[in-house]
């Protein structure tokens, strides 16, 4: 091992190199030594050095590491200050930097203290002027007593010969959640953010630095040394955002990485891209597993629903560490599965964050229609819900939409204080567009994707309401008489959202015979997962091939009850001046798919009459098609 100590002069250097010298049984260098004697008259008068001055003095140094690292290794104390210096340095892969930094009053004493240096205490200024902060290695602050600084950087270099089980690239929101719950179970992490000057530094330090208790893990800002630190097979989650980023990353890090490592998509890639990306891996050798990862940031931290697809054998290079972070189902079973091949993990994350939008946006109308329709108060609502939320309706978003409607900001309630517009990232429009390409009836989960479309157009509404005279009606009646009604049309609103959902991931399994199994997709968003829920649980026990969604057990009675409660609701609600996208267009969609007798005769009539588009007969089993001349001219 080569171990060079950084630092300007007066931070220590010689003191921790030597420490570091016995502790490792290694020869110590003193880079001072190695200086030209010009350098050292120049010094000696206090006059500073330029680069060029330190050219040969860099070059000696360079090539006495080389001669060490052939003899085993040395700790060399050497300022370094600037990075130009430091690469010239890096002559070997096995080369360790320890930075030591400090306040300039700190080193400015611990200077004035010293005795018989040839150093003049007023050159501080010059070398921290130029000191460059490092772009690898260890930064250690100068405060400690000595007897820290070197246990601090012995354990850094223990880290450093240490092989990481898995690295983890992007400390956002999810990859720092993420990386930390692996360390919390027991997986030496190694954590990768990207370096941007003046921007983007020092980020996965700081990860580990507001998280000391997690001693197996390591920080980088370089990608080579992320890579080099990991065991073999190396194993690789990135997150980081969909798009270009992914390929760009994966272009740096490919050349990087050997035959059998495996690189995970843990963010939300659109499935098509992942589906690409699995053959890029597969042609040089590599395994990829497109991931779809839910739960939020706690759910990251503390037990995620995972749905990894891809190559196989990739996933059982992690099962063992994903099964240790993910959420456990209610008979303690991960809730991560290896979902099909492709990008199958990251098409059912798709359609799981499509079925989110529709939960999501079906208790948004509930709350309107309660607060300004029935007049209830927002806690009056929270109470409702938290009701629902006990039985078999029990759901993650009905539960958060129960706290959120309780909580206030100085004594007012926050909801209200929040811009009525809602985001989106691309899932749920994604879901949609895939719907469409195969033909499959998407409209209450469509809905949900146009509702937040709406929602934006704010300065439009507002003027609309205006132009149009809208207001919200109040509903006659007492609300009791009303909350059984209003119970059962939630309930079955969010069965359909269920079923168009399933209905699109059974037609695309099939398509693309991926083979998923919708029980075991279904047990691992029982926990962990944002659409988690008692619902859920009975899709998992249920659901079979064989039958139609909506014949399930634990579905079928409810679709019978709820029928009627939802179509008077949907109708009572806009007739008072709610809109209900998602609960009207389920029952329009239920009605739809339970009309023995539809109303397509006249389509067919109509595109026959205007277009000469044939049609078949009900009164004809052949199939035949038939062409009326629907007039006389
Ligand atoms: P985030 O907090 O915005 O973090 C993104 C991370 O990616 C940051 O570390 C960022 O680094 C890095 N990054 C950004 N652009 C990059 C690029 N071009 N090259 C390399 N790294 C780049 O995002 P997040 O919420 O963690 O989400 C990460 C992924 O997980 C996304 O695909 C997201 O859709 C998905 N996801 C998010 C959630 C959630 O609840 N947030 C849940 C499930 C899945 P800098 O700090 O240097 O910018």
């Amino acid at each position: 091992m080569l171990v060079v100590v950084t630092g300007v002069s007066g931070t220590g250097k010689t003191t921790l190199g030597l420490g570091l010298s016995q502790a490792l049984g290694l020869p110590f260098l003193d880079a001072d030594q190695f200086h030209p004697p010009s350098n050292i008259e120049k010094m000696g008068r206090g006059e500073p050095l330029t680069d060029a001055d330190r050219q040969p003095w860099l070059a000696a140094l360079a090539s006495e590491l080389l001669e060490m690292e052939k003899q085993g290794g040395a700790v060399l104390a050497c300022s370094a200050l600037k990075n130009t210096y430091r690469q010239q340095l890096q002559v070997s892969d096995q080369l360790r930097w320890i930075h030591l930094t400090g306040s300039r009053d700190l080193i400015w004493e611990r200077m004035l203290a010293r005795q018989n240096h040839y150093m003049k205490a007023g050159m501080l200024d010059s070398q921290l002027a130029i000191w460059e902060k490092p772009t690898s290695g260890k930064l250690i602050d100068i405060s400690g007593t000595p007897a820290q600084v070197l246990e601090e950087s012995l354990h850094y270099l223990t880290l450093q010969e240490m092989k990481m089980n898995m690295g983890v690239i992007g400390m956002g929101v999810m990859g720092k959640s993420l990386a930390l719950n692996l360390a919390e179970n027991g997986v030496s992490v190694s954590l990768y953010n990207r370096f941007v000057a003046g921007k983007e530094e020092g980020i996965a330090q700081k990860v580990l630095d507001e998280n000391p208790e997690f001693t197996q893990t390591a920080a980088f800002e370089d990608l080579q040394a992320f890579v080099t630190s990991l065991a073999t097979p190396r194993r690789i989650l990135m997150m980081i955002p969909a798009g270009s980023a992914i390929d760009a990353q994966l272009d740096a890090l490919i050349p990087l990485l050997g035959r059998e490592d495996l690189v995970i998509d843990g963010g939300n890639s659109f499935y098509l891209d992942s589906d690409r990306r699995v053959n890029r891996l597969k042609e040089v050798g590599m395994h990829f597993l497109p991931m779809g990862v839910s739960g939020g940031e706690e759910g990251a931290r503390k037990g995620p629903s995972i749905m990894p697809g891809g190559n196989a054998e990739g996933y059982r290079l992690v099962e063992d560490f994903l099964g240790r972070i993910s959420a456990k189902d209610k008979e303690g079973k991960p809730c991560v599965t290896y979902v099909g091949p492709g990008g199958s993990g990251h098409f059912i994350k798709m359609v799981h964050n499509s079925i989110e939008y529709g939960e999501m946006q079906v208790l948004a109308e509930l709350v309107h229609l309660l607060r300004f329709g029935f007049g209830c108060s927002a806690a009056q609502v929270s109470d409702i819900f938290s009701d629902w939320g006990t039985g078999e309706l029990k759901s993650f978003l009905l539960e958060i939409t129960a706290d959120l409607l309780l909580f206030k900001e100085g004594g007012e309630l926050l909801l209200d204080k929040i811009l009525d517009q809602a985001g989106q990232k691309g899932t749920g429009a994604w879901s949609l567009t895939t719907a469409l390409e195969y033909g499959i009836p998407y409209s209450p989960l469509a809905e949900a994707v146009n509702a937040r479309g709406v929602s934006g157009e704010k300065a439009m509404r507002v003027a609309f309401s205006k132009t149009f005279h809208h207001e919200f009606q109040q509903v006659e009646g007492a609300l009791e008489t009303w909350l059984p009604k209003i119970k059962e049309a939630y309930g079955l609103a969010r069965i359909i959202n269920h079923e168009v959902g399933f209905r699109l991931m059974k037609t695309v399994s099939d398509a693309k015979d991926w083979n998923l199994n919708f029980n075991e997709i279904a047990r691992i968003w029982t926990n962990g997962c944002i659409i988690r829920s008692g619902l859920m649980e009975t899709i998992s026990a249920n659901y079979a091939d064989s039958i139609s969604f909506f014949e399930m057990a634990g579905v079928k009675e409810k679709v019978i009850s709820g029928r009627k409660n939802l179509a008077e609701i949907v109708g009572l609600a806009l007739a008072k001046g709610f809109a209900l996208p998602v609960m009207s267009a389920g029952i329009n969609y239920l009605l739809g798919r339970i009309t023995a007798e539809s109303s397509a005769s006249v389509i067919q009539a109509q595109r026959d009459y205007f277009g000469a588009h044939t049609y078949q007969r009900k009164d004809d089993s052949s199939g035949k098609f038939y062409h009326t001349q629907w007039t006389n001219s």
